[in-house]
């Protein structure tokens, strides 16, 4: 099993993408959005800023 992650597929040529990446690597037309725009990596942010929220709150 791969370890790469390939949710969505390439809309120009069916190609599996690899999760993250600017472009197909069958075709090289740039993937979708939600290809690039990784949840976790939101996910992250939020999460960092609701702890910083939190401590701010604590020492208040
Ligand atoms: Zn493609």
């Amino acid at each position: 099993m791969s370890d790469v992650l390939r949710i969505f597929k390439c809309g120009h040529c069916g190609h599996n993408l690899r999760f993250g990446s600017r472009r197909c690597g069958e075709c090289y037309s740039t993937t979708p959005v939600w290809n690039r725009c990784t949840p976790m990596r939101l996910l992250t942010v939020v999460v960092l800023l609701c702890a910083g929220g939190v401590g701010v709150i604590m020492l208040a």
